[in-house]
């Protein structure tokens, strides 16, 4: 009976969380290229809700030191205090059970860097009742998939896929281009290292990237010669 009673119990006009199988929750996910405005649409969603008198929570990845370990903070400097956690799976226990029951919305920014991301989202929206924000990189620099982000579109009960503008021609950028020879998938970095760019100058910096590796390595090879037009190594 107290089960049943609690299921019925509401909490300020929103359903109170907590007891599983109470209301069903949300997961929505953000994806889209570096400076894409993913970190900003995730905070104003969260700042809405906030707003509205809801229960919320910021978490980011402990592998994201580049602006503050204890804030989200955007590449235009708006800022959200946030737990910086290894995983997700430690965030109930660190959190504390009763703050955790009472939170309505949970927000996870540089989603990809959780690799039990699929599993949390299921706990959170499935079990909880909770509402569960994501947003992350979908590629990395290669246009690969980038961690889990992809595994919980799947859950989701919308995917926004946000674009930037191209560094070289200002139309929309759908990719991130590494300008570097850093070849790591991992490599946390900003506007240093990384640019978005449209798709005809994502093809056209990877060939200049390869070309500009291949002579600096021919280089490499014919250290003493004054040859020019040196031939490729690949
Ligand atoms: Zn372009």
């Amino acid at each position: 009976m107290e089960s049943l009673r609690n299921s019925f119990s509401t909490d300020g006009g929103a359903v109170s969380a907590g007891s599983p199988h109470r209301v069903a929750g949300e997961v929505h996910v953000i994806i889209g290229p570096m400076f894409a405005g993913k970190t900003t649409a995730l905070l104003r969603r969260i700042k809405a809700e906030s707003s509205s008198g809801r229960n919320v929570v910021m978490i980011k990845s402990s592998k994201d030191t580049r602006y503050a370990v204890d804030s989200v903070v955007t590449h235009d400097g708006a800022k959200f205090p946030c737990w910086a956690l290894p995983d997700l799976s430690s965030f109930r226990q660190k959190f504390g059970e009763d703050a955790y029951n009472k939170l309505d919305v949970i927000g996870v920014d540089e989603a990809q860097f959780f690799d039990d991301l699929y599993d949390f989202c299921c706990d959170v929206a499935d079990k909880d009742g909770k509402i569960i924000i994501v947003a992350g990189l979908d590629g990395d620099y290669l246009r690969r998939r980038f961690g889990s982000v992809l595994d919980v579109v799947p859950l989701a009960d919308t995917v926004t896929k946000l674009t930037a503008r191209c560094e070289l021609c200002g139309k929309r950028a759908f990719f991130t281009l590494r300008k570097t020879e850093e070849t790591r998938t991992e490599l946390i970095a900003g506007a240093d290292v990384y640019m978005p760019v449209c798709r005809h100058h994502y093809a056209n910096g990877q060939e200049v990237i390869q070309s500009s590796k291949n002579i600096l390595g021919s280089r490499a090879l014919r250290t003493g010669s004054n040859l020019e037009a040196l031939p490729s190594l690949i």
